[in-house]
């Protein structure tokens, strides 16, 4: 075999440079393959691992051309990258992960329910609406009732761009712009699985995750595995993961979120193509990780049989409630002596209610144990502003 790995002049191109970009950096360095990253931030958190950094606006059709012609392949960290530019590249013999045509589905949450609706994978009920003028006439004349969940098309991250509605009064709560509304299910418990799959089709998930959400700011604040739930639903979740996956026909990481309901059914929530929170305890936990995978499958190169190595929680470390600002950690040095626990910080200098700016991921002999120092850990660090 041709090794990518000896061929010095191979190059992945990665758009946005996130926190996702600085853990696939991280891959990268450790097998010696050169990684460029576009982003429009020049503080972004990628900036210092990334071979060639380039400050630059990945919606933008020119720009990403350019930035992308004469690279091996390109690889996203971030939905919101021009589409129209990466299916140029794919013409131009550039394989891109996820393809175009994807991240066209992906990108827009009414493209995602109806793909869902039309391969007859089970998900919630869903409307979609142009404009929440639109919304609002369907409300009043009977057309949407309450409750329901709605969410904006395109842009909406971490729980921002989703609210729930039970009433009038929480309309004035929605921005505008187009959306999709769906009907409210009762939800035991969310899961996710991250299933790679490469150019010549090789397909394989993760052992799936419980999702578990903080309250007040809808976001997820621990990643568990393994999950609590039986072995069945365990592999029914991962037998849909690995059928979206291809039915839709990806190339790279597929990131799929569930519901399991309170009635013991399994619905499709949405997908990511790209790395995605869930996996990032695969770092520790498992002898591969996601952003190995994906790297694996940019270079071409086979990817990995993968195995837990041990239970492990990760919790996200997120700005504190009413802190803007430049940021500081509080009770590091406490946290950081709590054994089997790896901390991850994203580099970024400003915090904001909510913002990850890091996460932590421990392990132990069992998954309580590992929640109890993931929980400890986390009582012990704040996130503040120095002003607030
Ligand atoms: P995001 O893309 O911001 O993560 P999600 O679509 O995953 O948005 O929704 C965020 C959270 O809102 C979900 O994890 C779940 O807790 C809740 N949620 C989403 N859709 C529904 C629904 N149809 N019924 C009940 N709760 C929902």
């Amino acid at each position: 075999m041709n090794h990518i790995l000896s061929n010095k002049n191979f190059n992945i191109a990665l758009l946005g440079g996130g926190q996702l970009g600085k853990m696939f950096l991280a891959e990268g360095r450790r097998l010696d393959i050169n990684i460029n990253v576009l982003d429009p931030n020049a503080d972004a958190p990628s900036r210092l691992s990334a071979n060639y950094f380039q400050v630059g606006d990945f919606k933008d059709y020119d720009t990403v051309l350019e930035f992308c012609s004469g690279m091996n392949a390109v690889v996203i960290e971030i939905e919101s990258v021009n589409v129209d530019a990466l299916q140029t590249l794919e013409k131009n013999g550039i394989p891109c992960f996820p393809p175009s045509d994807v991240l066209n589905i992906i990108q827009n949450k009414a493209k995602q329910k109806r793909f869902f609706r039309k391969k007859k994978f089970p998900t919630s009920n869903f409307e979609s609406f142009s404009n929440l003028k639109a919304l609002k006439e369907a409300i009043k004349n009977g057309q949407q009732k309450f409750p329901f969940v709605w969410k904006i098309s395109e842009g909406g991250y971490d729980g921002f761009g989703v609210k729930i509605v039970k009433t009038e009064k929480d309309i004035s709560k929605l921005d505008d712009g187009p959306c999709i509304t769906e009907s409210f299910v009762d939800i035991d418990k969310e899961i996710g699985v991250v299933v790679t799959r490469s150019l010549d089709g090789d397909i394989s998930a993760f052992p799936p995750v419980e999702m578990e959400f903080h309250s007040n700011a809808n976001q997820v604040e621990f990643v568990i595995c393994p999950t609590e739930i039986s072995d069945d639903l365990s592999k029914s979740c991962t037998e849909i993961a690995l059928s979206v996956a291809e039915s839709i026909g990806t190339f790279g990481l597929l990131a799929v979120e569930l519901f399991i309901l309170k009635s013991g059914e399994i619905l499709l929530n949405e997908m990511a193509p790209r790395p995605h929170n869930s996996g990032h305890l695969t770092i520790e936990a498992c002898n591969i990780s996601q952003f190995e995978q994906l790297l694996r499958c940019a270079c071409q190169l086979p990817i990995g049989k993968i195995e837990l190595l041990s239970p492990a929680v990760m919790a996200n470390i997120v700005g504190a409630e009413n802190h803007n600002g430049p940021v500081e950690f509080i009770g590091l040095d406490k946290a950081l002596s709590i054994p089997q626990t790896t901390l991850h910080l994203y580099g970024k200098s400003q915090t904001r209610p909510f913002r990850k700016m890091g996460h932590v991921t421990s392990t132990g002999k069992s998954v309580h144990e590992a929640r109890e120092r993931a929980k400890e850990f986390k009582s012990l660090l704040k996130i503040r502003s120095r002003t607030i």
